[in-house]
């Protein structure tokens, strides 16, 4: 095992062994990466699409982006300054015939072959919305009332090695992003820590919301997080899953005018505009459920099964809800 993986606690790496014994989690060999079985993905699914509808009912544009994203986007957003303990930057060949054969041989091996690589224009995506601003910005002025997008459950990546399984490095962050005038914006944010903890109350969940920070790397780093505390930027979701603490499943996080000013966002007057974003943590929900009411989404309370349109009756090809169902209020 690399000695960058984090100890985690006896309940923890028991609980990963028993989500890949289920065959809920497929291991890759690294910690921190798995596959999804069936029945894992399934869960998944029905919750994203729960969002997903909640979003579209408050009109929210959906917009989809990839995994990977320009290293200039997170150099000006601050990502690789603030964070650079977890970001994951892509590096690539562009060597001669010699090098190629070199690499073949240590690769055979498993030898070191990085002095062959070359830092690349990409990086992985750290968290889904980031790629968002520019292309909001780029539109030209933020209209009267602000924009409100749906980014989906995008794939990111966090270079935090764990035996925890609601701690990976390659997981689904669910964000809705609002982009507007400050009172709306931060109205916005106090509303959804409100509607998402009675949603995930209502699956069953011991479910509280917590004042929290981000973890900034270093000395400098810890004045960040005392200052975004103290403001109460980031507020987390967070529930008992198999850890001494309970576990941040969502984040609700209120970033004042700071993304507004690095990119541009300003209404037609020239105000620059407020933007606050919320993560749902999709592979910890998944873990969190199957904790609290067990390994077999069958065998849940069927409250639990129906909010999350699993039963047979309700039930979409491929979990979630049916086109045209009707939205549950929660
Ligand atoms: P953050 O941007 O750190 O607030 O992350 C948003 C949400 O993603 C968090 O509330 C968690 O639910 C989830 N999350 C963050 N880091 C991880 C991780 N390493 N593994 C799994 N989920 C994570
Ligand atoms: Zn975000």
């Amino acid at each position: 095992m690399p000695s960058d993986v984090r100890l985690d606690s006896p309940e923890q790496e028991h609980f990963l062994r028993e989500l890949i014994d289920a065959g809920l989690l497929i291991e890759s060999g690294v910690p921190g990466v798995y596959g999804h079985g069936a029945e894992f993905e399934r869960v998944r699914a029905a919750f994203a699409a729960l969002i997903t509808e909640a979003g579209r009912a408050s009109g929210a544009e959906q917009l989809t982006f990839p995994p990977v994203i320009p290293k200039r986007n997170l150099e000006t957003a601050g990502y690789v300054g603030n964070f650079p303990h977890l970001a994951g930057s892509i590096f690539g060949f562009e060597g001669s015939e010699a090098d190629a054969r070199v690499v073949r041989e240590r690769a055979a091996a498993h030898e070191d072959w990085s002095e062959y690589a070359d830092q690349t224009d990409l990086m992985m995506l750290p968290a889904a919305c980031y790629p968002l601003y520019p292309a909001i910005a780029a539109r030209g002025p933020v209209p009267p009332g602000g924009v409100l997008v749906d980014i989906g459950a995008a794939w990111v990546f966090r270079h935090e090695p764990s035996l925890d399984p609601a701690r990976r490095q390659s997981f689904r962050m669910h964000e809705l992003v609002r982009i507007g005038e400050a009172e709306g914006v931060s109205n916005w944010r106090a509303d959804w820590a409100k509607r998402a903890v009675e949603l995930l109350s209502g699956l069953g969940l011991d479910a509280r919301i917590e004042n929290a920070s981000d973890p900034f790397f270093g000395r400098a780093g810890r004045l960040l997080a005392a200052n975004q505390s103290a403001e109460e930027l980031k507020w987390e979701l967070v529930i008992p899953i198999a850890g001494p603490e309970p576990t941040a499943c969502a984040s609700f996080n209120y970033h004042l005018d700071r993304f507004a000013e690095t990119w541009g966002l300003r209404f037609a007057d020239g105000t620059a505009a407020h933007t606050s974003c919320i993560g749902f943590g999709q592979e910890r929900i998944v873990a969190a459920l199957l904790r609290t009411h067990g390994l077999e989404p069958e065998s849940w309370p069927e409250a639990v099964r129906s909010r999350l349109r699993l039963t047979s009756d309700e039930e979409g090809a491929g979990g979630g809800p049916r086109p045209g169902a009707t939205v549950t209020a929660w």
